[in-house]
């Protein structure tokens, strides 16, 4: 049994962390980089640990070099996810990554990717949103530069904003601003939290950030008393479970903390963060949440209203994609 052609909502990916491996060897070869170091005899993405990941991702991420690449990479991006059912998806974008913090160069760069996304809506019945994202380890000057790229572009396809990077690198209060920036502009608002980092760090960004979704989430499984605030603020959790796993965030499949959490009461969504590095699909989420956990076609509908429902989207879109739903 798989779950493959399910219609599913995706929330938590990053968009540089989803390229397919031959669209990478691709560009790589038009631009003469040498990159085969990455690669394992059968094109996957091949690391040792964790800071061998981080060290090929960035090697990755070299190929990437202008607005034109993220174009071609959005175009191969949602192919993939439309192929295993995804009809919305919500993606990290970095202005630090996106031209340097630079709002011009950020427009051009945005351009090109909602030019593939609007493609790939009409032609294959997926539509993307873009969560702008400020990079943690890069401190909160940058963070600043990133939120105002966020509020000058907020629209129709910039709807969100977030932050990645190392957990452990300062304290949500640093980022206050940048939030606030962000809030400010109306956007939506989300952060990686309890990856890493423990209850204690979802508390903060909670009362500091003031988020309504939480990237990851999982260490809230240790402290009873944050779940029920996270229950009574609404807020929901980008789970990521194939991610948990394969980085040793959490336990294997079956000590996932999202079938306690969900039992908990905890809103869950169920995303793939990103995909290839991590050798997982959003088919394979479901499938390995249905033999882990026995979830069947009631739960997964139950996650991916849930999802909807967090999206950070307008309410046209919402009624659009909750139709892609029922009808699939
Ligand atoms: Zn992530």
């Amino acid at each position: 049994m798989t779950y493959k052609s399910m219609p599913k909502v995706e929330l938590h990916t990053h968009i540089e962390g989803c390229a397919p491996p031959a669209f990478i060897r691709g560009l790589a070869k038009e631009k003469s980089l040498d990159i085969s170091g990455i690669f394992n005899a059968d094109g996957t993405y091949a690391y040792r640990d964790f800071d061998h990941f981080l060290e090929v991702y960035e090697a990755a991420c070299t190929t990437l070099q202008g607005p034109q690449d993220f174009y071609r990479l959005t175009k191969a991006i949602l192919e993939e996810s439309a192929s295993h059912g995804v009809v919305y998806q919500e993606t990290f974008i970095s202005p630090d990554f996106c031209g340097g913090g630079d709002v011009t160069a950020w427009r051009e760069y945005l351009d090109a990717i909602q030019m593939a996304a609007d493609e790939a809506d009409r032609d294959l019945g997926i539509t993307l949103k873009c969560v702008a994202t400020c990079v943690r380890h890069f401190g909160s000057d940058k963070a600043k530069a990133a939120a105002k790229c966020a509020a000058e572009t907020k629209g129709d396809f910039v709807t969100g904003f977030g932050m990645g990077g190392a957990e452990n690198f300062g304290t949500p209060t640093d980022f206050a601003y940048a939030y606030d920036m962000a809030r400010e502009a109306g956007l939506e608002l989300t952060c990686h939290a309890g990856e890493w980092g423990g209850p204690e760090m979802i508390a903060a960004t909670l009362r500091d950030l003031k988020v309504t979704r939480i990237g990851h989430g999982v260490d809230a499984i240790k402290d009873p008393a944050l779940m029920r605030q996270i229950i009574d603020a609404d807020v929901v959790l980008e789970v990521c479970p194939g991610s948990n796993v394969f980085l040793q965030a959490t336990g294997g499949w079956s000590e996932h903390p999202i079938q306690r959490l969900r039992d908990a009461g905890v809103k869950v969504t169920v995303s793939t963060d990103d995909p290839p590095f991590f050798g997982t699909t959003m088919t394979n989420e479901f499938d390995m949440l249905s033999q882990t956990f026995g979830w069947g076609e009631e739960d997964f509908k139950g996650v991916n209203e849930t999802a909807l429902a967090a999206a950070f989207c307008d309410d046209a879109t919402r009624s659009k994609i909750a139709k892609r739903l029922e009808t699939a």
